[in-house]
């Protein structure tokens, strides 16, 4: 009986000098490569690589019978884990025209798919494409005030919510995740390996919606619920935004970066929105017919499972007045937060009011007074995703990146509605509302 595993460490300790005896490779079943080292091996100018003769013989016999392309999305410059020999796979296509391709991905929606059958000269491909919603995910976003505040937020969930369960949690930064471990030891956690994971948590949000949906993913292998946790606040945005353009080596393309901000966007999109259910929100965004969560499931997402009411209301005037406000303090440097402040007319920063001179004359302040902090939030938020208001990011090392605003480009002259929450139903737990016991 052929054992995989075998084949797998007969590869990794033999080396090319083993597979210059073209009876041994013949013998392989499965030959496991990264697409650096094929690639490299198809080159052009390599006339003498071993690899690349032995591949040529064995086609020339036919038994060189498919190269498969695991986590194909690798090969699409719009996809977040782009990989740029995986990009070259056409090679191959090159090299062994007649040789069937099979290429497969977890998640890659409409137009991942159509880049990665371009990228590997696919020619009129059978696809298949299954559904990746899983019914038993439990999918919701909790605020958080900051990194610190999550990390509390988290400990006392996985305290009371998945006592002696296992669990994945994702971080943004390397330096995070450091962070964060030596945090949990601390607090009498251990890491360990894992099988059936429960629970997963982000603790900022992730670079796509892809991702995240991989991510998530990783729990509930065995059907059973699993539950899904983001711990959310806007202002991770920026530094995810900081994270695609930060290039000390001037190595990063510049169509790629525009790709990554597109993936990003999405995921800030699904995060705002307080309306449409959590799956719903995952398969649209992955070209999948929408499926919305069941509401008698435990596995119910947190929109679905929210009791909040909104009311569309028409704010363009109070667009123009934000609008009016940043042409006429030109030199002012508008955050989101001193924005808000501003249009709810919160007492503001003294320092601050000494550079920005006098704001209450401006055309917004105080026009939200009776408005909550959380609408005022979402409503600049809202139009910086709408791209009416633009975020610049400012590096001044060692100060931590952050955005100014700027006007837009998508100016509404006519209408700009917005989803007010309720004023009964906006009071915001600091504890997630959802019942994170798992049965
Ligand atoms: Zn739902």
């Amino acid at each position: 009986m052929w054992d995989p595993s075998q084949v797998v460490d007969f590869i990794v300790s033999a080396g090319e000098n083993r597979y210059s005896t073209l009876g041994v490779l013949a013998s392989i079943k499965f030959l496991y490569l990264t697409p650096e080292k094929l690639c490299n091996a198809l080159k052009e100018e390599n006339v003498l690589n071993v690899l690349k003769n032995m591949l040529g013989k064995l086609y020339e016999r036919k038994q060189l019978l498919r190269l498969v392309v695991d986590e194909a999305q690798c090969a699409t410059t719009g996809g977040v884990d782009f990989r740029k020999d995986y990009g070259n796979l056409s090679l191959f296509r090159n090299c062994f025209p007649s040789v069937p391709v099979v290429a497969l991905s977890g998640t890659a929606c409409d137009q991942t798919r159509r880049d990665i059958m371009a990228t590997l000269h696919l020619r009129n491909p059978f696809v298949s494409v299954r559904p990746c919603i899983r019914e038993n995910l439990k999918i919701s976003l909790t605020p958080k005030k900051s990194n610190e505040d999550a990390f509390k937020l988290m400990t006392v969930s996985l305290k009371d919510d998945f006592p002696n369960q296992c669990g994945i949690i994702y971080c943004i930064k390397k330096a995070d995740c450091e962070k964060l471990s030596t945090f949990l030891v601390k607090e009498g956690y251990s890491a360990t390996f894992y099988h059936d994971v429960r629970f997963v948590f982000h603790l900022s949000m992730p670079k796509s919606i892809e991702s995240y949906y991989q991510e998530c993913g990783r729990a509930g292998h065995d059907g059973q619920l699993a539950f899904c946790i983001m711990f959310y606040k806007f202002s991770d945005y920026f530094d995810q935004q900081s994270l695609i353009y930060y290039d000390p080596l001037g190595n990063k393309v510049a169509e790629i970066q525009t790709a990554e901000l597109v993936n990003l966007k999405k995921v800030v999109t699904f995060c705002e929105n307080r309306t449409v259910c959590r799956n719903v929100g995952i398969s649209s965004f992955l070209d999948e017919i929408p499926r919305p969560c069941d509401v008698n499931s435990l596995a119910i997402c947190d929109i679905s499972e929210s009791q909040d009411r909104y009311d569309e209301v028409d704010v363009i005037q109070h667009v123009r007045d934000v609008r009016d406000t940043i042409m006429t303090n030109f030199s002012t440097r508008f955050t989101t937060s001193f924005l808000v402040n501003i249009f709810l007319a919160k007492q503001l920063d003294k320092k601050r009011a000494l550079y920005t001179g006098d704001v209450k004359d401006c055309a917004m302040y105080g026009k939200g007074a009776d408005w909550n902090a959380d609408n005022a939030y979402r409503f600049i938020q809202k139009m910086i995703l709408d791209n009416v208001l633009e975020e610049c990011l400012v590096c001044e090392p060692p100060r931590p990146a952050y955005a100014i605003i700027r006007i837009g480009s998508n100016w509404p002259l006519e209408k700009y509605s917005f989803l007010m929450v309720q004023a009964e139903s906006t009071e915001q737990s600091n504890r997630p509302k959802n019942n994170f016991r798992a049965e």
